[in-house]
C-alpha cells in the first residue's frame, strides 16, 4: 500500500526558491574579484539566477547539457549555479588550480557547452582557448566597465549576458535523479575522474550535513565557506545557506590569512569552513598581529586531517569549536564529522583534542565498513586499520562516462555494493573513525603498516615547523621506511635532532622516520593537500642513512 501524501521532487530549485520565501532580505555578502565587497540577497540572487536561465535557454542549452564555471566563490557563482541546475542543466565547477591541459583535458570529457569564467583565470584560459573543442562561448564574470580586451571566442560580460532578461524562467519539473552538477576528482593517479551528482543526491546531502551535530546551521548564523564550490560543492554550504536561511559570505579570490581574517571580523562570521592550509594561514596572521576572532563559534576543517596545533590554537587559544570533517568527491562530499558523543564531551581536555583528531562519526544516510584486502570485514575496536568502504544516496555509483569501472554494468563499486575509498582507516567501539592513511601513501615497513598523516601531525608541533610531509623510501631490509620532509616556518631554524627529539614518546619507537630533511616548499596539490606523488618523484633516488648501514 502507498502512502497518499504529495509528490514533491527534491529538485535543488526548491532551494532557492525556499530563501526567496522565507529570508528574502537575508544578504550575500562577496569579495569581488574586482575590489569591492558586494552586498545583495537571497531574493536577488534568484531573480538573477531566473534571468541567467533564461539567457541560457536563449543560447539552446537544454536539460543534461553541461554548463562549466572557473570561478571562485562569489554571489554571481551563486546565480550560474541555481541558474543551471534549476532547468535541470548540470553545472560543472572546474577547478582552477589543476595545470591548464587538465583543465582543457576536463572540459572536453564533460563537452561543457558554455564557460562562466572569472577575470583571474582569463590569461589562463586564452592560452588553452584552441585546445577546448566543445565550448561555444566564454562569458566573464563581470561588467561591461571591467571587461578585459580578451581573444576569447564570443566573450561576453556576464551582466551584459544576463541584462534586461525576464526573471520568469521555468524550474524544476523533472525526475528528482536528473544529474545537476558534475565535479572531477584531482586525478593524483591517472586522468580525473567526474563525479555526476543528482538532485536528490546533492538535496539529500544537504539535510543531513546541517543537523545539529553536523554543521547546525541556523538563520541567525553568519556562513562564510572559505573551501571553494569547485571542490566538491563547498562542502554543501552553497545549498546549507539558503536552506538555513543563514547570511552567506563570500571570499573570493583572496585567502590569505589578513584578507579571512578581515572578512570574518567585519562581517559578523559564526561559521566556516576550509582545508587546514588555509587555517594554518589565519593563525599565523592571528598570532603575528595578537587579533582575536570576536564571532567565531565553530570551524569545520576537512580534506585533509585536522593538525594538533591547529585544533588546539582554535579550541583552547580562541575559544572555538572545531568540527573535523572527512569526505571525498565520490560523497558529495562529506562522510564523518568529529561532533563528540554526550559521554566524551564531558571529558577532560586532552581526551578531547584526542578525539577531535580523529574524523568523527559517520553521518546520517552513510554506511561505512572496514575489511582487509579479500573483503572480509574488520573488527571496530580502534586499533585494527582496513580499507575502508561507504556507501549511501549521496556516494557515487559509477564515475561520469563509467571511467574507472569495476564491473560490466560500468559501476566503480564492489560486488556488494559498497564503494572503496582509497583510504585505511580504524574505527572504534563508539563509532569514530579515523584515517591512517591513503592506501597508496601508507608505509610498508616489514610487513607492518606505518600511517604518514599521524608522523606529519605530530611534527607539526615541533618548533619552526610550517609544514611537515612523510613519505615510503625504498630500504633493503624493510621494504620501505619513513623519511621526513619538513618546510621551515619564516624564521624557524628546525634540525633533524630536535625533530626526531620532539617526536620521541610521542610515537611508537619503529615509526620514527629513518631521515629528516628540510625543503623550501613542500608541493601541493590543487585541492590544497600535500602532493606525495610530486615528493616521491623528488625524493625516488633518496638513499636513507639506514639504508646504507644495512647493506
Ligand atoms: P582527491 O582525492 O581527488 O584529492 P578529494 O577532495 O575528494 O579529492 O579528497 C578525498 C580524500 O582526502 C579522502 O579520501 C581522504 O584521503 C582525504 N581526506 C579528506 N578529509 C580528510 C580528513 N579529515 N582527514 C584525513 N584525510 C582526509
Amino acid at each position: 500500500m502507498l502512502g497518499s501524501m504529495q509528490d514533491w521532487a527534491m529538485t535543488l530549485d526548491k532551494i532557492l526558491d525556499y530563501s526567496k520565501a522565507a529570508s528574502p532580505h537575508r544578504e550575500i555578502v562577496t569579495r569581488s574579484v574586482e575590489g569591492p565587497i558586494v552586498r545583495t540577497t537571497y531574493a536577488e540572487v534568484w531573480s538573477r539566477a531566473k534571468q541567467v536561465t533564461h539567457a541560457l535557454q536563449e543560447r539552446g542549452i537544454v536539460t543534461g547539457d553541461r554548463v562549466a564555471t572557473l570561478a571562485w566563490n562569489s554571489a554571481r557563482h551563486m546565480e550560474v549555479w541555481y541558474g543551471a541546475m534549476g532547468m535541470g542543466a548540470v553545472l560543472h565547477t572546474i577547478n582552477p588550480r589543476l595545470f591548464p591541459e587538465q583543465i582543457a583535458w576536463i572540459a572536453n570529457h564533460a563537452g561543457d557547452r558554455l564557460l562562466f569564467v572569472d577575470l583571474t583565470f582569463v590569461p589562463i584560459i586564452e592560452k588553452i582557448a584552441d585546445q577546448l573543442q566543445t565550448i561555444e562561448s566564454f562569458i566573464i564574470l563581470t561588467d561591461r566597465a571591467h571587461m578585459p580586451q580578451t581573444t576569447l571566442r564570443n566573450a561576453v560580460a556576464y551582466e551584459d549576458f544576463i541584462a534586461g532578461r525576464p526573471d520568469a524562467a521555468r524550474w524544476g519539473g523533472f525526475d528528482e535523479n536528473t544529474a545537476a552538477g558534475l565535479c572531477y576528482t584531482s586525478g593524483t593517479t591517472g586522468n580525473p575522474k567526474g563525479v555526476l551528482y543528482s538532485h536528490r543526491s546533492n538535496m539529500l546531502h544537504a539535510l543531513t550535513a546541517n543537523q545539529p551535530d553536523c554543521f547546525g546551521v541556523k538563520s541567525s548564523d553568519v556562513i562564510m565557506p572559505v573551501v571553494p564550490m569547485f571542490h566538491a560543492n563547498a562542502w554543501a554550504i552553497a545549498f546549507v545557506g539558503p536552506m538555513a536561511g543563514a547570511k552567506l559570505v563570500m571570499p573570493g579570490a583572496k585567502l590569505d590569512g589578513q584578507s579571512v581574517y578581515e572578512l570574518l571580523e567585519e562581517e559578523g562570521v559564526t561559521f566556516t569552513a576550509a582545508v587546514p592550509t588555509v587555517w594554518l594561514m589565519l593563525l599565523q596572521f592571528l598570532r603575528d598581529n595578537g587579533k582575536k576572532l570576536s564571532t567565531l563559534k565553530r570551524v569545520a576543517i576537512g580534506g585533509s586531517a585536522v593538525p594538533e596545533a591547529v585544533l588546539r590554537a582554535f579550541e583552547v587559544d580562541y575559544g572555538v569549536d572545531v568540527i573535523h570533517a572527512w569526505g571525498m568527491t565520490e560523497m558529495s562530499p562529506i562522510g564523518t564529522l568529529g561532533a563528540l558523543t554526550p559521554e566524551d564531551s564531558r571529558k577532560g581536555i586532552d581526551e578531547r583534542m584526542r578525539l577531535k583528531l580523529k574524523q568523527g562519526r559517520p553521518i546520517f544516510t552513510v554506511d561505512m565498513k572496514i575489511t582487509d584486502d579479500d573483503g572480509k570485514e574488520l573488527p571496530h575496536d580502534g586499533t585494527t586499520f582496513g580499507r575502508l568502504l561507504v556507501r549511501g544516496p549521496a556516494v557515487a555509483k559509477a564515475y561520469f562516462r563509467n571511467d574507472g569501472a569495476r564491473r560490466a554494468d560500468g559501476t566503480a563499486l564492489e560486488a556488494d555494493g559498497f564503494f572503496d575509498t582509497g583510504d585505511v582507516a580504524t574505527i572504534d567501539p563508539a563509532g569514530y573513525m579515523q584515517i591512517t592513511d591513503r592506501a597508496k601513501d601508507v608505509i610498508k615497513s616489514g610487513g607492518e603498516w606505518i600511517s604518514s598523516i599521524e608522523i606529519e601531525n605530530i611534527a607539526l608541533g615541533a618548533e619552526g615547523v610550517a609544514c611537515a610531509a612523510v613519505i615510503g623510501v625504498l630500504h633493503p631490509k624493510w621494504d620501505e621506511r619513513p623519511l621526513l620532509i619538513i618546510e621551515p616556518a619564516a624564521g624557524g631554524q628546525p634540525t633533524k635532532e630536535a625533530v626526531l627529539a620532539y617526536l620521541d614518546g610521542k610515537i611508537a619507537k619503529w615509526w620514527t622516520p629513518d631521515d629528516v630533511v628540510m625543503v623550501e616548499k613542500i608541493p601541493l596539490g590543487a585541492t590544497g593537500k600535500i602532493n606525495k606523488l610530486a615528493l616521491r618523484e623528488m625524493f625516488k633516488d633518496y638513499r636513507l642513512p639506514t639504508a646504507q648501514a644495512a647493506e
